[in-house]
Order: C-alpha cells, then sequence, then structure tokens
C-alpha cells in the first residue's frame, strides 16, 4: 500500500535566513571556491570544541576518515577495527588504502562498539580502530585507549557526535584519539548540505589532511627548494584527493555552528518528551548518558520488545500510513553484500547486532520540528504499541 502524504518527515535541516543569507553573501563576494569562509568556519570549529584542536575542513565525513587514516599511514596489509553496527562509509574508507575492516559487534544497552570484542580482535596487524557515537552518544574512549594501547591510532568516526562528551571528554577535543571527524550530511545535528570536518591535536595530521584534501599540493614543499618568492610556485607530493569545502558551504556551516546550541537544545527537549511518553510502552528506549554528559541527540532509535503487539515493521507501517517518516539506523555492514562476501562473514559472528538490527527503529527527531509534530509522532507510536 502506497504511504499517506507525510506530515511529519523523518529529518529536515533546520535552515533560517541567516543561512540564505550568508550563502548569498559568499556567492556575491565572488570567491565561491575554499577561501576566506572555510578558514574562518575551521577556527570557529576548533574554538567551539574548547580550542587545543586543529579543524580541518572537507567535503563530506567519508572524505574526512580517508584523510585522517591516510595521515596515520594506514595502507595495504593493515586491519581497522570497525563496529558493524554503522553506516557503510566507516569502513569503505579503509578499502580505500588497501586495508582490511575488521568488523565487531555492538554493546546490548548502547549498540556502540563492544569494547571486549575490540579486544579480542587486536592483532598483529591492527593499526587503528574507529569508534562510532552512534546517535550521538559517546564511546568511552579513555576505556578504548585503555584497551588498545597506544600503538594502535584512534579515529572517531563523529558523524553523529555535534555536541557529544564522554567522561567529560567532549568529542572533537580529542584528548585521547588521532582524529575526530564530524559530518554535515543533510540530515545530521548541523548541515552544510555536503560537509565534513576533521579534528586533531597532531599537527603532522592537521598538515597532511590540508595537503591530501587538495591533490597533494603543497606551496612549502616547492619552496624550500627553489622559487621561494614567486606567487605562482607550489609542488605536489603525493596523488592526492578533491576534498575541499567550498566557502558557500563553509559559510552555511559557520551559521549553522553559531546556532548549534539552541538546535541541541531543541533536540534533547524533543528527546526527553519522548522519553517520558513512550516508559511506558513496550519499547526499549534510548540510553541517557549519565550527567553532566551530553548526547547529541542526531538520532532517537527505539527497539521494539518482543512482547509488543506489532514488531518493527508493523510499527513502520503503522507509522507510515499515519505519514510519519522513519529511518534504519543501520543495517549492520555484516548483513550487506560488499562486507559479508569480501570479508566472509556470517550473521552469527555478530549475535548482539544480528538480533537488534531486527527491532531498531529510528523516529523523526529534528530541531526544526513542531511541538504539534511531536505530539503527532506521540500519539501515533502510542496507538500502534497499543493495539
Ligand atoms: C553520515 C555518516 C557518515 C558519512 O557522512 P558524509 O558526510 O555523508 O560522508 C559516516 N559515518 C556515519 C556513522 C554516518 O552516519
Amino acid at each position: 500500500m502506497t504511504a499517506a502524504p507525510q506530515v511529519v518527515p523523518f529529518a529536515r535541516p533546520d535552515i533560517t535566513e541567516a543561512e540564505v543569507t550568508a550563502v548569498a553573501e559568499a556567492l556575491r563576494s565572488g570567491w565561491v571556491t575554499s577561501g576566506p569562509q572555510m578558514r574562518a568556519f575551521e577556527e570557529e570549529f576548533a574554538a567551539h570544541l574548547g580550542g587545543g584542536v586543529e579543524a580541518v575542513a572537507v567535503n563530506s565525513a567519508t572524505a574526512g576518515l580517508h584523510l585522517a587514516l591516510e595521515a596515520c599511514g594506514i595502507g595495504p596489509g593493515d586491519e581497522v577495527i570497525v563496529p558493524t553496527w554503522t553506516f557503510t562509509s566507516t569502513a569503505e574508507v579503509v578499502r580505500y588504502l588497501g586495508a582490511t575492516p575488521v568488523l565487531v559487534d555492538v554493546d546490548p544497552v548502547t549498540l556502540n562498539i563492544d569494547l571486549g570484542e575490540v579486544a579480542s580482535a587486536l592483532g598483529p596487524q591492527t593499526r587503528a580502530v574507529m569508534p562510532v557515537h552512534l546517535a550521538g552518544l559517546g564511546v568511552d574512549v579513555a576505556a578504548l585507549r585503555a584497551r588498545v594501547g597506544d600503538s594502535v591510532r584512534i579515529i572517531e568516526d563523529a558523524a553523529h557526535a555535534l555536541p557529544t562528551s564522554n567522561g567529560g571528554d567532549v568529542v572533537g577535543s580529542c584528548l585521547r584519539s588521532e582524529a575526530a571527524v564530524f559530518s554535515f550530511y543533510a540530515t545530521k545535528t548541523i548541515t552544510t548540505g555536503e560537509g565534513g570536518m576533521i579534528t586533531t591535536r597532531d599537527p603532522e595530521i592537521a598538515a597532511r589532511a590540508r595537503i591530501m584534501r587538495l591533490h597533494g599540493i603543497d606551496r612549502d614543499a616547492f619552496n624550500r627548494y627553489a622559487f621561494d618568492t614567486a606567487g605562482w610556485a607550489y609542488d605536489v607530493v603525493a596523488p592526492g584527493f578533491k576534498y575541499n569545502m567550498g566557502d558557500p558551504a563553509a559559510a552555511m556551516g559557520r551559521v549553522q555552528l553559531a546556532r548549534s546550541a539552541e538546535m541541541h537544545e531543541r533536540r534533547q527537549r524533543i528527546a526527553s518528551r519522548y522519553h517520558e511518553a513512550f516508559a511506558d510502552l513496550p519499547l526499549a528506549l534510548p540510553v541517557h548518558p549519565p550527567a553532566p554528559d551530553t548526547h547529541a541527540w542526531h538520532l532517537y532509535m527505539v527497539r521494539v520488545l518482543d512482547e509488543a503487539p506489532v514488531d518493527r515493521d508493523g510499527l513502520e507501517r503503522l507509522l507510515s500510513e499515519k505519514g510519519i517518516g522513519t529511518s534504519l539506523h543501520f543495517i549492520p555492514l555484516h548483513l550487506l553484500s560488499v562486507w559479508r562476501e569480501s570479508l566472509g562473514v556470517v550473521p552469527e559472528d555478530f549475535p548482539v547486532a544480528t538480533r537488534e538490527f531486527g527491532r531498531v527503529l529510528s523516529l523523526p527527531l529534528f530541531s526544526a520540528m513542531s511541538r504539534a509534530q511531536v505530539e503527532r509522532v506521540i500519539s501515533a507510536v502510542r496507538e500502534a504499541m497499543r493495539a
């Protein structure tokens, strides 16, 4: 059957006249590729995380994850540990470099990477691990560091994690990791349409990522040998990529970043409202981090319990009939052809993810959501779960 017209989309970007004006100004400036807006966005992003890090703007989080791993020297023969419960880009970037993603199962309560499984997956070829702060709930990176030791690089997939903290550490401040990578994709907590940001405390990682995001061009390298005063001088030190962020996107990102606290406040309120409204239903609700830690509430993922009157697909269908959009985050990687076939994994290798995948559904949660939309989702979910 066809779905009713959508009264509540799954997500919608929160864009005001301020973003429209900022993009228009960037266009009128005559500079539409990477320039002053991008540099200002990088500086403001680093300051927003408390300083002490460098921020490198890129055209997607996927690009940023690729650059961060490349800057850490990941290459053929290396193994990189990735939770099976993530979006495919976390693992695909490992393949870009000729390395092998090693999938591990997740914690049944948080659905974040299981640190015990990480310990079992460690081997002589392990070079890096990529924790994903799923939905905006922080992974305990301090505990992860204790498990993997100092020689394994930690690259945080922070696509959902603006703003997130764990144990007081702000994701992106990179106190215990080599780098973190944020996404500004259309549905994320702040958006530039397409875009991403790498943060790191390591000046060598930042410098390498800046060179590799733009064809491997290094202005300083050529200057070192000759032509040291010529404006046209540059050298190309590696076959790099085309991953830079343009100024119109950066101008939008600056406004979104300035509004991010207000937008996060709205997401938090919606999550709290859902939490109280669903408390008596046969649903497992998302975990709140202990105070004072922050959950970004990028996603509100519920799990339909066995005793519920409908299963996950039934809930999805009943909501869709009422014009309410939902989504699923994520089909675990081990169930996707590319990873199943190339890694030779089977569902039984990941019992937690395989089981929980059958029960999970993401409800609409976005800062531009009206109160009426929130209440509409609540009554539709309550009705479905008591059917
Ligand atoms: C969205 C997302 C990405 C990729 O972000 P892009 O900016 O679209 O490349 C990576 N990892 C996770 C977990 C995501 O949800």
